[in-house]
Parts: C-alpha cells; structure tokens; sequence
C-alpha cells in the first residue's frame, strides 16, 4: 500500500525552457570561472561532456552531474546558479497542479526529493504556488546526498516514518529518479511534466 509519494521537482512539476536555458548558462558560468576560460570554450566543454555522458547511459545527463565530472564542488556549483538566477522572476502559479496535489494530498504523505538545492527549491516552489503542500522537501542540502544516490532514496523514506515499498517515486529522468527508487522496492511513476501528474491523479483515485 503506498503511503507516501515522492516527486522529483525540476522538470516533473514544472516545465520551463527558460530555466533550463538559465541553469545551463549557469553551468557555463562556473566552468570559464574555475578554468579561467571563455563562456564559449566553457559551453563547448559541458556540451560535448554532457554527450560523452549521454552516449554511455543512454540518457539524457543534468547540469548537475555534469559539473560534478569535472570536479566542480556541488556547494560551488550551487552558490553559483544560486546567484545567477531567481526562478522566481520565470515561473508562475500552477493552480490546476495545485488542485491536484492538494486533492492527493488527502491520501498520502508528499514530500520533495531533488538534487536541487534548498534556496532554489524553495524559490520554485513559492513560485509554482506549492508552498506548504509537500510534508518535507528533501533537496541536495538536506543529506548532502544526490540521485541516483540509492542512499537519498532510503533516508527520505525514513525521514517519511514509511518502508521502502509504501512509497511511489514520481520522475521524468528514469535512470536518475526511478531506477534507484525501482531497486529498493518503490513504486514509480515517469512524467514528461506536470500535466502526467493529472494522469497520475486519476489512476490513484480509482
Ligand atoms: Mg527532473
């Protein structure tokens, strides 16, 4: 029996092109920062990094675990996109998204779990108007711990008060959010965005 629903946040209860453009410049930023670089070599370097990744997982490789290949501290990597944009001045209330986390709400315990940091996290979700529907919100900070990390996983669930099988994990990166959840025993759920969460919604409800 599930008890608790965990979503991933970027990418899964949002969508925004522009973000994804804005955490991409960030990433540039931090490289041409630490090797004392141009934007452009910066770029080309990630890009061609990020394909390199992509071809020997199969998937499609975030700025985050990109950065982290070539040695960039996360807490570096955080202070930076931290600095370079507010997803506050890009996002917007989704109330039909709210509706229905509010209505799921009812049944489970929700919670958060991203390899997002905690400031940004809580930007979005002031943003997106979902503050205050998720019991916890686990991010990178909260265990400095990132996903796949099966680790990640575990403590949250713990942290929940629920077994590793009474949780379902909601994604739309299936080798970083599922496929850790799905060897520990959790349920999953792959999205290609909010509007799958409308979907998702209807399947537990009967
Ligand atoms: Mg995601």
């Amino acid at each position: 029996m599930i008890k608790a629903i965990l979503f991933d946040l970027d990418g899964t209860l949002y969508k925004s092109e522009t973000i994804r453009k804005k955490f991409a410049e960030a990433a540039y930023t931090t490289i041409a920062k630490l090797k004392n670089i141009s934007l452009e070599k910066a770029q080309k370097l990630i890009e061609e990094r990020r394909e390199e990744l992509q071809k020997k997982s199969g998937s499609a490789v975030p700025y985050t675990l990109t950065l982290l290949s070539f040695g960039v501290p996360i807490e570096e990597w955080h202070r930076e996109n931290i600095a370079f944009f507010d997803p506050r001045d890009y996002l917007t209330e989704d109330q039909k998204l709210r509706e229905t986390l509010i209505h799921i709400k009812k049944q489970y315990r929700l919670a958060i779990l991203t390899n997002n940091n905690t400031i940004q996290a809580e930007r979005i979700l002031e943003a997106l108007n979902l503050k205050g529907i998720f019991d916890r919100v686990f991010t990178y900070n909260t265990f400095n711990l990132l996903k796949p990390d099966p680790v990640f996983f575990k403590k949250a669930a713990e942290e929940l008060d629920v077994e590793t099988n009474e949780c379902l994990v909601v994604g739309d990166r299936y080798a970083i959010d599922l496929t850790p959840a799905k060897e520990l025993g959790m349920q999953i759920h792959e999205v290609t965005g909010p509007e799958d969460i409308h979907t998702m919604r209807s399947g537990l409800d009967s």
